[in-house]
């Protein structure tokens, strides 16, 4: 084996979703849904799948279909109309579709260096490995009058430095990874903030991976822009995007990229060398899935309804007096639980407690109380996984049941 395979850790999410089943904890670990798609989903998924035409191979690039729903979509937010036949393209799955503009871009041998803003969904530093790229850390930092052991603070007190972010620039930068809102700390970047990084990408040449896969998810005044949609981005910033999040299926494998034909035309090419073509059927059943949204007004119903699922999280939490970060997008609560003690008789694998204390945190929600969750430092390169110690990720795309279970089994920390 390689010796990034050989020497590779467990994954967060197959620890954790282990450990949620042998202890029957209720699942607020990785973030899939706890209830049903829609029946606008499923009704679209059975009559694409039903259609002979949809068996075959699609094109690399994507079924026109869809990059014609993608292109009508995609448009309004970065604020021009776009070309379906250069400016969209379909991959298998948000990560793969990231994957692959990391593979188009980044030379082979580790010169090009790619900027990572931490707490980072956990595939990108890999992904930049395996594209032959060299991954430099940023760490969002709290700013904020309040103790975030003690108080609630807001997922925007999450700050990135901008003095800091351009510190780590060097001749050899080419890309930057962004994303909005953010996973795990519900960040949703300001239109001050992006015109910051934005202004930091031109003067530096950059490329911006635009990771926007909870588009639709944002709360209270903290409306979702996309960076491309700012002056001189668009030319320099591919799109990423998920039917898994939008339409609540995240087996479904079906993402995107939106940009301009110079970037996208890269990644095709990568594409297809990669998994060379996208599920037929259920690019399909993504494009009358879409129209169906529209017609349901589903996007909207959509963002209330976790909004609701996020108000009954927090409000579990309350209950404990255990402070968190208020997500204004996405769907997962940060908590601060500094102030949990794990009692000392309470074991611990070494195959967690190896891996720091968000991870024997973790272990002791989902064991001891019955609530599964994440690490965050698994977001973190060793430099900065100090700053998340405390931290737990709780996912909120869940049912009232869960959130009643939540609730009742946290009385246990009181
Ligand atoms: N995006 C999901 C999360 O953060 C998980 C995706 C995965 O399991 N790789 O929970």
């Amino acid at each position: 084996p390689s010796k990034m395979y050989s020497k590779a850790k467990l994954d967060v999410w197959t620890m954790f979703n282990r450990a949620a089943a042998q202890a029957n904890a209720v699942n607020l670990g990785q973030g899939f849904m706890s209830f049903p798609p829609d029946k606008l989903v499923i009704d679209s998924a059975i009559e694409a799948v039903s259609d002979e035409t949809a068996a075959q191979y699609a094109p690399p690039q994507g079924r026109p279909q869809l990059l014609e729903q993608l292109a009508e979509h995609y448009g309004p937010l970065v604020g021009r109309k776009l070309d379906s036949k250069t400016q969209v393209m379909v991959s298998s799955g948000a990560n793969e579709g990231i994957f692959c503009a990391l593979l188009a871009f980044l030379e082979l041998g580790g010169t090009d260096e790619a900027i990572v803003i931490e707490p980072a969904f956990d595939q990108y530093k890999p992904n930049i490995i395996m594209a032959g790229g060299t991954p430099v850390f940023v760490p969002l930092r709290v700013q904020s009058d309040k103790d975030p052991t003690r108080e609630i603070i807001s997922s925007n007190e999450w700050k990135l430095d901008m003095a800091e972010l351009e510190s780590k620039i060097t001749s050899r930068t080419k890309i930057l990874i962004l994303n909005t809102p953010q996973n795990p700390t519900g960040k949703v970047f300001d239109l001050q903030e992006l015109e910051q990084v934005a202004a930091i990408a031109k003067k530096h040449n950059l490329l911006v991976i635009s990771d926007e896969v909870y588009e639709n998810l944002y709360y209270d005044d903290n409306k979702h822009i996309s960076i491309a949609s700012l002056p001189g981005m668009f030319e320099r910033t591919v799109i990423c995007g998920s039917v898994g999040k939008l339409l609540g299926v995240t087996g479904w494998r079906v993402g995107w990229l939106v940009g301009p034909q110079h970037l996208i035309t890269p990644c095709v090419a990568a594409h297809t060398r990669t998994t060379f073509v996208t599920c037929t059927p259920i690019q399909d059943a993504t494009a009358l899935a879409f129209k169906k949204a529209y017609a349901n007004d589903y996007f909207n119903i959509q963002r209330s309804e976790y909004l609701a699922r996020r108000q009954k999280l927090m409000a579990a939490f309350d209950s404990v007096q255990l402070p968190y970060s208020v997500p204004h997008g996405s769907y997962f609560l940060l908590v601060n639980a500094a102030r949990v003690r794990i009692p000392d008789d309470f074991v611990i694998p070494d195959y967690v407690s190896e891996r720091g204390h968000s991870f024997e945190l973790c272990y002791f929600f989902t064991v001891k109380i019955g609530i599964s969750c994440i690490p965050p430092t698994e977001f973190y390169s060793n430099e900065n996984l100090h700053l998340a110690e405390n931290y737990v990720r709780f996912a909120f795309c869940k049912t009232d049941d869960v959130f009643e279970e939540t609730a009742r089994r946290l009385q246990a920390i009181k």
